[in-house]
């Protein structure tokens, strides 16, 4: 059963780390709540208030800062919103934002005030979603994002696959999200099973900023995932004090392949209001990865992007 820690006091106890902490901590949490897997704290080191891990999920004051550039929507989605639940940004492929929430509050998240109230899948809407794939054959791929879609249960997912493999046009599916990470014991049988009969191409994409988040569970996930013939990548995002550095970025160019995940992009911050203290800038994150390129082999270096809201793709930079 998955366990969250929703509770400020409860995070910092479970951590060996004091409660004046908390000053730190005056956000209004009802917007963007606390909330983390127990299972990913217990990867957090005790007693470090500035642990990699602890820095991605906990709410901090900056996050009231006004920022100038930093804004509500900065990738623009409400342009692409096409009809409820589902996202056409780029050519060739659609994304469905399949659950309204994921198992964590990441605190750098790009889409913390999506209205996920206002793009629920109903049946109705699932129906939409449908009609509007197969009215437009250039739609080759489907993306499950969200929220976190592997929060839909696996016999719900299987039947929104099983409608999608009717339509010819598409070719693949690739699934957005964390939770091999965060929560890797959801990674079941029954689910890489359904993924490795598909006619359609499966792909995950997951989320991992830091090789401390991968442990062994993360590894046996990541690896049934790709034994059953699932392409995995991995996309991380560049944030001050978490990722920041050559090593830190080798070591986790290193864990996430040799878990069985190819390091695909890495992310700059997306410009979103309560963000701008994980900010890095652009050209660090290219020395960065100037720098690691002397260092690991070309198929460790993710590729350096942005998104810019109404391009045609991400930005490599
Ligand atoms: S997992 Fe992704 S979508 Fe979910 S909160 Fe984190 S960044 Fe946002």
């Amino acid at each position: 059963m998955l366990k969250l820690v929703t509770e400020l006091d409860q995070l910092l106890a479970m951590l060996d780390l004091p409660n004046d902490l908390l000053q730190e901590v005056n956000i209004p949490m009802h917007q963007f709540p606390l909330r983390v897997p127990v299972e990913f704290v217990k990867r957090m080191q005790k007693g470090d208030p500035n642990d990699p891990l602890l820095k991605q999920v906990l709410p901090v004051k900056y996050e009231n800062e006004s920022v100038i550039n930093f804004t509500k929507d900065p990738l623009g989605e409400s342009g692409a919103n096409k009809i409820p639940g589902l996202l056409h940004k780029y050519h060739g492929r659609v994304l469905v934002t399949l659950a309204g929430s994921c198992v964590v509050n990441c605190r750098y998240c790009f889409r913390r005030h999506f209205p996920y109230e206002d793009n629920q899948i109903t049946k109705d809407r699932w129906r939409e979603i449908l009609n509007y794939i197969k009215k437009d054959a250039s739609i080759k791929e489907v993306i499950f994002s969200g929220g976190d879609p592997l929060l839909v249960k696996d016999g719900k997912l299987k039947s929104l696959v099983h409608d999608l493999e009717n339509i010819s046009h598409l070719t693949t599916l690739r699934i957005h999200s964390r939770i091999p990470i965060m929560t890797p014991s959801r990674i079941t049988d029954e689910f890489v099973e359904m993924l490795s009969g598909l006619r359609l191409q499966s792909v995950i994409v997951t989320h991992c900023n830091h090789a401390q988040e991968i442990d062994s569970s993360v590894v046996r996930a990541i690896s049934k995932l790709k034994n059953s013939g699932v392409t995995v990548l991995n996309q991380a995002v560049l944030l001050k004090g978490v990722n920041d550095s050559v090593k830190v970025l080798k070591d986790l160019s290193e864990a996430i392949f040799a878990a069985g995940a190819i390091p695909y992009y890495l992310h700059a911050l997306d410009k979103v209001q309560g963000a701008a203290h994980f900010d890095v800038s652009i050209e660090e994150g290219r020395r960065l990865i100037a720098e690691l390129e002397g260092l690991v082999p070309g198929y460790l270096v993710p590729t350096l992007v942005c998104e810019e809201a109404g391009a045609k793709s991400k930005v490599r930079l």
